[in-house]
């Protein structure tokens, strides 16, 4: 493989650590990938490794349809769910999939999260549904991820977790962040009364002002 899918791996490695050590995962749960210069390539975690003792040679690299082309380990069980993700949204070049607590206590009550915080309309966009239920590792999971999906970086998995995505490793990290910490906020305000919803008009200009004006744009 290229020294770029070799930089890739290495990038995997240090965002599985991360989100490992965040807590949006325990122990072997959850999996990560990133598509490679050949958009019909990407790289995945292996099924059942502890992320503490992950090394470079245990990531695999498949094709879009899932076929195996480098590495010995087996895949992730949600190896579709990534395949039928890439396939559908040509803009995503990388997936996270967490277990946090808060998106998978909102994803267990199967309660959409709405537009709430600044942080979540700008960087994940607004509203994350909930997909349907259908049993990990299944391609039925897959299916009811990308029905949900939309334009939306981000799907709550009924009665599992959390997917997100970005055009980096970092930026499908940082959704899964977001919607992990906007979770817990609405959940806790919800308890102490009734969580506000940013409406439409706010949301788009919202949008709008991020993608135009945040940060040190030039
Ligand atoms: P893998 O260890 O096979 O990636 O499975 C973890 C998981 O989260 C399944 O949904
Ligand atoms: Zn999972």
């Amino acid at each position: 493989m290229s020294n770029v899918a070799e930089d890739v791996k290495v990038q995997l490695l240090k965002v599985g650590a991360r989100m490992a050590a965040a807590g949006l995962v325990m122990g072997t749960w959850g999996n990560l990938s990133a598509r490679l210069p050949d958009k019909n390539l990407f790289v995945i975690t292996p099924s059942g490794i502890s992320y503490d003792v992950l090394v470079k040679t245990d990531l695999v690299v498949v094709d879009i349809t899932g076929r195996v082309i480098e590495g010995e380990r087996k895949p992730s069980t949600e190896l579709m769910l990534h395949a039928a993700i890439y396939s559908a949204c040509a803009q995503a070049g990388a997936i996270v999939h967490s277990h946090s607590i808060y998106a998978s206590a909102l994803a267990v009550a199967g309660k959409t999260l709405p537009p709430i915080l600044e942080e979540q309309v700008q960087f994940v966009g607004g509203t994350v549904s909930v997909a349907r239920y259908a049993r990990a590792g299944t391609v039925d999971l897959a299916a009811a991820v990308v029905d949900a999906l939309g334009q939306s970086k981000a799907v709550l998995l009924a009665n599992h977790g959390l997917v997100g995505l970005g055009s980096t490793l970092d930026e499908a990290y940082q959704v899964c962040l977001v919607v992990e910490k906007t979770a817990q906020v609405y959940i806790l305000a919800e308890l102490i009364g009734k969580a506000a919803i940013i409406q439409p008009g706010d949301v788009a200009a919202i949008r709008k002002s991020y993608q135009t004006g945040y940060g040190q744009q030039v």
